[in-house]
């Protein structure tokens, strides 16, 4: 274990210790448990006490841990007793890294992730022709071209064309965002409407975009395909979003995480609208989920307002904070954004996208320094992870003062120079990898990277941990889906949900089911500078908690996936019950 966290563990250890000896010395007028949970195979995630049978809770906060006798003593009259006949319970589990309005919007839109191949997304985008009004936007979100099991013809550049699209929503203008989030393909009337169109005397090649490209045919007719920065020239000319059925989205990305079992969710960016919005559920009482948000850096007037006031700590009962900035260095492997320093293994010449000046990633990162915000850097290729470090180191340098228990963050991390490895460890930065991730384009990342390169630093958690980091683990919802256990299956197996290959990919970088439990629990709550409040079970802290239908630190591998949440626990309150 790394001796920056080891210290923050005794620290937590000796609060809740001194909690304890209070409580104890309120006795025997010692108040009583409002919910008493008994008969539970709880697994902590607290060295002192690994194990227990109860937890006695006042009001939203862990009172006792133990067992169910001693716990008995905490009842009386007024308690609710919750006995939940041997099920097992977890602190409850933190998404490390998920976007929160994309999984509400995931469920008002089109969901293409499981779509199996361009005609049947065509399809799915002809059905909601017919619902709707000509001019009406038809947005959607998930399709990806390597999980088809045939492809179109024309493919251009490794993508499919809009002339499908076009055919069928030739008076609704359709965008339909890639399930990296870092492409998206447009129907011809959603390009006339952004003034973008085929190359004719009058209208000459569309103008290429910074960071970002309008792929084009060998004619130089714009494809339907714009990546990156140049999504932007579409995007912008779908309507604005509606306070209310922004409401109407959180309300469903809400219900989405409690039906897994997430308690606490880390939101990698959002904007100046949606933080207001959380701000009123939060005060309303409405938001059930607690959110840890980052700032989105598009908005530049955004960041210079918490820059000048600084963050927004624990609001209305730790329902809300607001205190880190997410910054993007590169694109996803999937469309070779992806930014490497060795060329793409299937696209010679090609190094990926440099999405953010570096000389911007400093900026931000030493004004960050300077205001108690923390960084979060999205980085998926070798370049951008040494280039985020490189930033990170200089500012830490430059304020020394400053560069003490900052826990900047990588997001992602996903391929890493050997050399760069131990790195993260050193600074005390911390990579925010998705299990699930590895688990769904390791079948193919093999070809953008070759052998050498994935066995050297891809998905690697295990050579991560050992040399002292911490794995913040998550699923990058809704780019995949929420459920984490189909990404604390992947930590531990390193297999595809299918189950394949016997063994798993790059078998040494597994995590054991005591890690892979921590990067969903404590290792989030730290790397949220929350690790006094959640992450283990113990006296003092919140009592938010997962319950599972089966012992998922135990059954065997083949039957994890079978694993369901069936209670989940925020403050005290269960706020979702599975049905029988
Ligand atoms: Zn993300």
């Amino acid at each position: 274990m790394p001796f920056f966290f080891m210290k923050y563990l005794l620290r937590v250890t000796l609060l809740c210790l001194f909690i304890f000896i209070l409580m104890n010395a309120c006795k025997p007028s010692s108040p009583k448990a409002d919910l008493l949970i008994q008969n539970a195979n709880i697994y902590t995630v607290s060295e002192s006490q690994p194990k227990a049978e109860a937890v006695a809770i006042i009001g939203d906060t862990i009172a006792f841990v133990g067992s169910n006798q001693e716990a008995a003593a905490w009842a009386d009259d007024h308690t609710q007793l919750l006995d939940l006949q041997g099920k097992t319970m977890t602190p409850g589990w933190i998404e490390g890294h998920a976007h929160f309005m994309g999984i509400g919007e995931n469920k008002m839109n089109l969901d293409l992730l499981q779509v199996r191949s361009y005609e049947e997304m065509v399809r799915q985008v002809a059905e909601a022709v017919r619902k709707m009004k000509p001019g009406e936007w038809i947005v959607g979100r998930g399709w990806h071209q390597d999980k088809w099991d045939s492809l179109p013809d024309p493919m251009v550049k490794g993508f499919p064309t809009h002339q499908g699209l076009s055919a069928v929503a030739p008076q609704n203008p359709v965008y339909l965002s890639h399930a990296s989030g870092h492409a998206a393909l447009a129907n011809a009337k959603a390009m006339e409407m952004a003034g973008i169109r085929n190359i004719s005397p009058e209208a000459p090649a569309p103008a290429s975009v910074e960071g970002g490209e309008i792929v084009k045919d060998p004619l130089g007719n714009p494809t339907g395909i714009f990546n990156e920065n140049a999504m932007a020239l579409i995007r912008s000319h779908i309507p604005e979003q509606s306070d209310e059925r922004n409401e109407q989205v959180a309300q469903l990305a809400m219900q989405e995480c409690l039906e897994n079992g997430i308690t606490s969710l880390h939101d990698a960016g959002e904007s100046e609208d949606i933080i207001a919005l959380y701000k009123k559920l939060a005060a309303n009482g409405q938001l059930k989920t607690r959110l840890y948000v980052m700032l989105s850096s598009q908005d530049t007037s955004l960041l210079e307002s918490y820059f000048n006031n600084g963050p927004e700590i624990g609001l209305h009962h730790h329902f809300l904070t607001i205190r880190s900035i997410k910054l993007y260095a590169d694109g996803a492997l999937g469309s070779r954004g992806a930014w490497l320093l060795n060329e793409y293994a299937d696209m010679p010449g090609e190094y990926g996208d440099e999405t953010t000046p570096v000389e911007r990633i400093f900026e931000v990162t030493l004004k960050a320094l300077q205001s108690g915000l923390q960084v979060c850097t999205h980085a998926i290729g070798d370049r951008a992870n040494r280039e985020v470090l490189d930033q990170y180191e200089k500012a830490f340098q430059q304020v020394p003062d400053r560069a003490e228990n900052t826990r900047f963050r990588i997001e992602h991390a996903q391929h890493l120079s050997a050399q760069d490895i131990p790195r993260f460890a050193q600074l005390g930065v911390i990579p925010a990898m998705q299990a699930i991730h590895m688990s769904s384009d390791r079948p193919w990342a093999i070809d953008r990277l070759g052998q050498a390169r994935i066995e050297e630093g891809a998905y690697v958690w295990r050579k991560l941990l050992d040399s002292g980091a911490i794995v913040v683990n998550g699923t990058d919802a809704p780019v995949e889906p929420i459920n984490p256990i189909a990404s604390f299956y992947a930590s531990v197996t390193r297999k595809t949900l299918q189950g394949t290959p016997e063994g798993g990919y790059e078998a040494s970088q597994k995590m054991t089911r005591e890690e892979a439990l921590r990067s969903y629990t404590l290792f989030p709550a730290f790397s949220a500078f929350e690790e006094e409040i959640k992450g283990t079970i113990a006296p003092g802290k919140l009592a938010d908690f997962t319950v599972f239908s089966q012992d998922l630190m135990q059954v065997p591998e083949a039957q994890l996936l079978n694993t369901r949440v069936d209670l989940t626990i925020v403050g005290g309150k269960i706020v979702y019950e599975r049905k029988p």
